[in-house]
């Protein structure tokens, strides 16, 4: 193996993407992981590569390709097969040693935000985490400041030819966003925020070009320190947000009732068809709703077709999870709430009394 160096950019090159499996079935990430993947490694003219480790997972691999991968990367063993920080570090960083890759995105998945700092500290480069928005070539950067800052773009000189890959995450407490290059270290490494990157639509022939490289990593599972003895998942049903054509969120103005409050986003999600109800923070710190179920800077970020807010407020944290949804409905008893900035239709008033009218004006349109 050539010596590793990570100071030594110009031998790196490749956008990688780590693809995770959990019961030996690919993760949503991955597919908006590879499909971001695709857009830098075109940017950048290079190849875009998924790495892939389990225990007989090689069949998965292909259905990464549909989404844009050029080729998968498998790592095999049996120690691979429920994830473990050590025997995954282990085997990333050996990998990556090898094969030296410039760019190496992961999702800020639990399993994503315990490996990648561990992998980037050994492998003596920088991590960006929680990214919800990468860029390599300046012209597209350009662009995303032009639209989405304060930045003024035609009075700023740029450095144009800058091959870095721009890190974009919220920073303090999401009231400024920060983009972070790391210059002098290869891999670049982020992870990044699940459900904010677009999933790019799956392509059956690119799944069949995909090339397959399968690695058997023959790990001496008696000289690892980590071992799962036992998975024990917890018997309660988890709610797809992020998934959702439609989401009715209650907040702070529900909990004066909030087995109502339930009843009402349910019904009215319901009527709406098939959606399911998400919360602002307020609720899941004061143990009134689950923390899968909240939408935000800290929790899902969400894009349904239809959202709508129930007694939120609209902190500039739960806007950040959910201003980019198709439809927007607020309904506050406060008319000057910041939520009415980012709604399409505003409704002001109780929402215990309100919903259920909707509730039936929807039901007697159908
Ligand atoms: C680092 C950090 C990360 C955070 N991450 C998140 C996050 O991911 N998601 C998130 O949501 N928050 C997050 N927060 C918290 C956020 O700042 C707000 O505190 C939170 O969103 C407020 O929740 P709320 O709108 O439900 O409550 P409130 O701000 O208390 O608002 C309640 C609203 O209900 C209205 N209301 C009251 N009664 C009624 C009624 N009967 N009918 C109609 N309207 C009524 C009120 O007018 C008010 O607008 C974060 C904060 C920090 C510092």
């Amino acid at each position: 193996m050539a010596e590793y160096n990570s100071k030594a950019i110009e031998e790196f090159s490749d956008i990688w993407v780590f693809c995770e499996q959990r019961d030996g079935k690919l993760m949503n990430t991955d597919f908006e992981l590879i499909s971001e993947g695709r857009k830098l490694a075109d940017q950048r003219g290079s190849k875009l590569v998924g790495l892939l480790l389990g225990d007989q997972v090689a069949d998965l691999a292909k259905e990464l390709g549909g989404y844009g991968a050029d080729k998968v990367i498998v790592c095999e063993d049996p120690a691979l097969k429920i994830y473990t920080n050590e025997a995954y570090t282990d085997v990333v960083c050996k990998v990556v040693m090898e094969r030296k890759p410039e760019v190496l995105l992961l999702g800020a998945s639990n399993i994503g935000r315990d490996l990648g700092p561990r992998c980037a500290a050994r492998l003596h480069t920088g991590l960006t985490a929680d990214c919800t928005h990468l860029d390599i070539d300046m012209n597209t950067y350009v662009d995303f400041l032009d639209k989405n800052s304060n930045v003024d773009v035609a009075n700023t000189e740029f450095k144009m030819e800058d091959v870095n890959m721009k890190m974009t995450r919220p920073a303090f407490g999401g009231h400024l966003m920060a983009t972070i290059i790391c210059p002098r270290f290869r891999p670049c490494m982020a992870t990044v925020r699940p459900g904010v990157m677009k999933k790019a639509p799956f392509d059956q022939a690119k799944a069949d070009a995909c090339e397959v490289e399968v690695l058997q990593m023959g790990l001496n599972a008696d000289a690892l320190h980590e071992k799962v003895l036992e998975v024990a998942k917890e018997a309660k049903e988890i709610v797809d947000l992020i998934g959702a054509d439609v989401i009715v969120s209650i907040g702070n103005g529900a909990a004066k009732d909030i087995a109502r409050a339930k009843e009402l986003a349910q019904q009215l999600a319901d009527a709406l068809g098939g959606g399911v109800v998400g919360s602002s923070r307020a609720l899941v710190d004061a143990g009134l709703m689950s923390a899968d179920r909240q939408v935000g800077q800290t929790g899902k970020t969400v894009h349904p077709k239809v959202y709508v807010a129930l007694g939120i407020s609209g902190a500039i944290q739960h806007k950040a999870g959910m201003q980019n949804s198709e439809l927007i409905i607020a309904v506050n008893k406060n008319e000057n709430e910041p939520i009415f900035e980012v709604a399409d239709y505003g409704l002001v008033g109780d929402l215990f009394q309100i919903v259920p009218e909707m509730i039936e004006a929807i039901k007697a349109q159908k």
